[in-house]
């Protein structure tokens, strides 16, 4: 009974032994970056972080040690270690020992030195006379190689240290080695210019090889992947270990010099184009502008030439009537005048008749007389050689002087002249030309009778607040309201026919208004066709200070 129990205790205990008992996987201690002691002296990389990933699934059941290559295989062989990590297969697997499922692909490479070649390729060791290739000392390559091109010379290397040592060399073409470790050693030995080639080869599975006699550790290894690489912990340590060690043939850098140093250019081109654009735009404002403004110019030119031309057809009607009117305003007298004196020659008429004839030679006389004072008169106003002499002036006595002139012949054309005075404050000297009052005076006055058939002339006049207001109104044929304007220009009479019945010139009214203007003061006319014209004048008191220069 005591030996059953001591049985029973003894598989029990062994039992608990077996289930406790840790797997040992062993790895090579110079597999960068796979697995490798780093420089703190700490086993690490890819297979290292994967065993304790699976550890943490299965209790810590894996016991990871690591050791030369051919020890971790020897020890795999005495049954020392359950397994080892980092063994390459593809159809080689050894039929003693069971194989997980890959862990990762490996494949070799071409390695070039980007310092003296673009790029590297199998059309290169094809074309290339005989190229120098470094290899592994025994690596099988070589007949890929000798496959690729017989001539091919080989450089036979023990590490990779050596490997890209002799890529330094300018005569060395490519070297061919295991990527990721190639490429891990040349980071860092800070060799960036040893590049891999796109084209790869000899695509291997990298797992674990376990006894026969650990079915169990290759299920937890198996599972263990499966789960690592399902959950996602598997990439992160993919990202840590592997994915650094890929780059990319293109040497960015150099192209980025080009990208930027482009896209510079483009943009300069742009920023011109824009500015050229711009500068554009504002000349063709500018000349729109110029154009608008020359339009306007133009235009503004045109319609003063059409103006100048109206003004001047105008004036060149004007002239010929003036020159028709002159000539009558000239001949009527001076044939009056010579007829007349011819007839006084003769002994046929008496004294009365006579009388009769020196009357009317004096009357044509005199109407030549006022004609060429006319004329005389405008050619000053319009030279500027007409000059204004103030002095005091007495309004009161050349009104009344001019009423007693012309009351004769207003009673002679059977016409009333009637003499108004208005309010009248006398007490201020009042100061103006007395030649050119006169000269408008008598020249309304002379109008109102010529124009008015019958009734009256009235000449009203009043002076307060230092003006002088005059009104000489008929009651005669009137002015047609189109006329009314431009009676006051030179030479224009309300009928230019010169064989209307009443004489004239044309030029008092204008000569009246240029001498109103020069005085300071306004003239107006108020008419109506048939019934009479009233002509209204303000003159102000020309004191020293409102002295009126001329036109
Ligand atoms: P004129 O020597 O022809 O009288 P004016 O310049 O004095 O020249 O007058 C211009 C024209 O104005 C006259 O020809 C006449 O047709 C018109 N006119 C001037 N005063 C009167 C008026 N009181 N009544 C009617 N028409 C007048």
């Amino acid at each position: 009974m005591k030996i059953k129990i001591v049985f029973i205790f003894l598989i029990f205990i062994s039992l608990d032994a077996l289930s406790y008992d840790n797997f040992k996987v062993m790895l090579s201690d110079s597999y960068p970056p796979y697995n490798f002691v780093d420089e703190r002296g700490e086993l690490v990389g890819l297979n290292v972080d994967i065993l304790k990933a699976i550890n943490k699934l299965y209790d810590d059941q894996i016991e990871i040690e690591s050791g030369d290559w051919s020890m971790v295989n020897q020890a795999l062989e005495t049954g020392d270690a359950c397994a080892v990590a980092g063994i390459h297969y593809f159809d080689n697997m050894d039929m003693d020992y069971f194989h997980t499922r890959s862990v990762i692909n490996t494949y070799h490479c071409f390695f070039y030195n980007k310092r003296y070649r673009n790029n590297f390729s199998i059309r290169d060791i094809r074309t290339t006379q005989s190229p120098l290739v470094v290899l592994w000392e025994n690596d099988v390559l070589i007949h890929y190689i000798l496959s690729l091109n017989p001539n091919a010379r080989f450089v036979f290397v023990r590490s990779y240290e050596e490997l890209l040592d002799e890529l330094e060399r300018e005569e060395v073409d490519c070297a061919i080695a295991q990527k990721i470790m190639s490429l891990y050693y040349a980071k860092s030995l800070d060799k960036n210019y040893i590049f891999a080639s796109d084209k790869v080869f000899l695509e291997r599975n990298m797992g674990f090889k376990v006894s026969k006699n650990y079915g169990e550790l290759a299920e937890i290894l198996n599972n263990g992947l499966e789960i690592i690489m399902a959950n996602g912990e598997y990439q992160k340590i993919y990202d840590k270990w592997i994915t650094p060690h890929y780059r990319s043939n293109k040497d960015w850098n150099k192209y980025l010099k080009y990208i930027i140093l482009g896209g510079g250019l483009i943009l300069l081109v742009f920023g011109v184009l824009l500015v050229f654009n711009r500068i554009l735009k504002s000349q063709v404002r500018k000349q729109t502008k110029n154009l608008q403004s020359q339009l306007k110019l133009n235009s503004k030119i045109r319609y003063e030439l059409e103006d100048q031309k109206i003004k001047a057809e105008v004036s060149d009607q004007m002239k010929s009537a003036f020159l028709a009117n002159m000539s009558h305003e000239i001949r009527t007298p001076m044939n009056g005048i010579l007829g007349f004196t011819e007839l006084l020659k003769s002994d046929n008429y008496d004294s009365k008749e006579r009388d009769y004839f020196i009357n009317l030679i004096q009357q044509s006389g005199d109407r030549m007389l006022s004609t060429i004072n006319n004329i005389i008169d405008i050619s000053k106003i319009e030279s500027g050689a007409e000059k204004v002499l103030i002095k005091p002036v007495d309004i009161r006595r050349i009104i009344s002087d001019l009423y007693d002139f012309f009351k004769f012949e207003a009673s002679e054309n059977k016409i009333d002249l009637i003499l108004k005075e208005e309010d009248f404050q006398s007490s201020k000297v009042f100061y103006s030309d007395e030649y050119k009052l006169n000269s408008i005076f008598t020249n309304l006055i002379k109008n109102a009778i010529k124009f008015t058939p019958r009734g009256s002339v009235t000449v009203s006049y009043s002076y307060s607040n230092n003006t002088a207001n005059f009104c000489i109104c008929d009651t005669g044929i009137g002015i047609r309201e189109e006329k009314q304007q431009i009676i006051f220009d030179h030479f224009v009479r309300a009928d230019i026919s010169y064989s209307s019945e009443y004489e004239g010139s044309g030029l008092g009214l204008s000569i009246s208004k240029e001498y109103v203007n020069m005085l300071g003061g306004t003239i107006r006319l108020e008419s109506a066709p048939g019934k009479g014209s009233k002509f209204f004048i303000t003159l102000p008191n020309i004191d020293g200070n409102k002295m009126y220069s001329g036109s």
